[in-house]
């Protein structure tokens, strides 16, 4: 609450506009957000071929007292101008971490834990430092995590972000690329980089049905990763055509509202739904 105070004065300057006192009246309301209890995590299932839960992609939800249900395409932005995304960010973290060891308590066979990371949380000086105090606290093994990555993000600081990225790899933590083929779509990190799984963008896999340039561009990118030695994950399967086409592609996990939607961990489905979704 504290390290937000400056940030508080320069924010109320004269220019501000309509747009502005939105802005800032949710930056008022996140920084009370994480003590006030309104944000929680939300858990979406991903699946392997035969339709079994494999993992789950933690996603953070904003309740705000003030604003209603806020999404974080909306609050994100405004965590990550404000800073406020490092506190908010080591919270998902660890309450996903928190979540993953409770569920393998109760003898759910979960393989990991996606995490979303922003690009100011990872470029903080102590990130790796945090996802391995996350870890022991829970006492989970750096493979029981992936970190989704953008490459938005890797292409800001390569170098930086390599060290990072081998450092984590060294802990066994995974490493995905979230959103992949809408960032700015350079493929020579990928050659560098320690990448372990690549995420179809979502509008890819919603033209699948009606597009012939959509299934080759899927097709290309789950030759080009596996061609790398990556697994591919197609996100945003929402038709049980999708879900037939992406497995016929042969992605290693899907995920996507015709399988699972984001929700409180004690609604996960567990039963999978085999063949088709159904
Ligand atoms: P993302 O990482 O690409 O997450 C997937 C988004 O797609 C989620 O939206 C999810 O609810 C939605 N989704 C999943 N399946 C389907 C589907 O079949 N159809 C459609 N139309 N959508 C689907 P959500 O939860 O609103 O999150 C939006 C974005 O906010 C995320 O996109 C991610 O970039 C960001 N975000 C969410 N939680 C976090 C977080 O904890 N940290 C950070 N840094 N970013 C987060
Ligand atoms: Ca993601
Ligand atoms: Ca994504
Ligand atoms: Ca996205």
């Amino acid at each position: 609450a504290k390290q937000g105070g400056k940030n508080n004065v320069t924010f109320y300057a004269p220019e501000m506009n309509a747009a502005g006192t939105a802005r800032s009246s949710m930056e008022l309301g996140l920084r009370g957000a994480l003590e006030g209890g309104e944000l929680r995590v939300v858990y979406q299932p991903l699946h392997d071929l035969s339709g079994q839960v494999r993992g789950a992609e933690a996603l953070l939800r904003w309740q705000s007292a003030a604003l209603g249900n806020v999404s974080p395409a909306t609050f994100i932005p405004v965590a990550e101008d404000t800073g406020l995304i490092i506190p908010i960010g080591t919270f998902v973290l660890n309450e996903a971490c928190r979540q993953l060891a409770a569920w393998r308590e109760d003898g759910r066979a979960l393989e990991r834990i996606s995490v979303n990371v922003s690009p100011a949380q990872f470029v903080q000086g102590d990130f790796v430092d945090v996802v391995r105090r996350a870890l022991q606290t829970w006492r989970l093994q750096g493979r029981d995590l992936e970190l989704e990555l953008t490459e938005r993000m890797i292409l800001r600081d390569v170098k930086g972000v390599a060290r990072k990225m081998a450092e984590l790899r060294a802990m066994g933590v995974r490493l995905s690329i979230d959103d992949f083929g809408t960032g700015n779509s350079a493929l020579n990190y990928l050659m560098t980089l320690p990448v372990t799984t690549l995420k179809v963008d979502r509008t890819f896999v919603q033209a699948l049905e009606d597009s012939p340039g959509a299934y080759r561009i899927v097709q290309a990118i789950v030759a080009l990763g596996h061609a790398l030695g990556l697994d591919v994950v197609a996100e945003g399967v929402e038709t049980p055509a999708q879900l037939l086409q992406v497995r016929d592609l042969g992605v290693e996990r899907t995920q996507g509202f015709l399988l699972g939607r984001p929700g409180p961990p004690e609604e996960l489905n567990w039963e999978g739904t085999g063949e088709g979704g159904k």
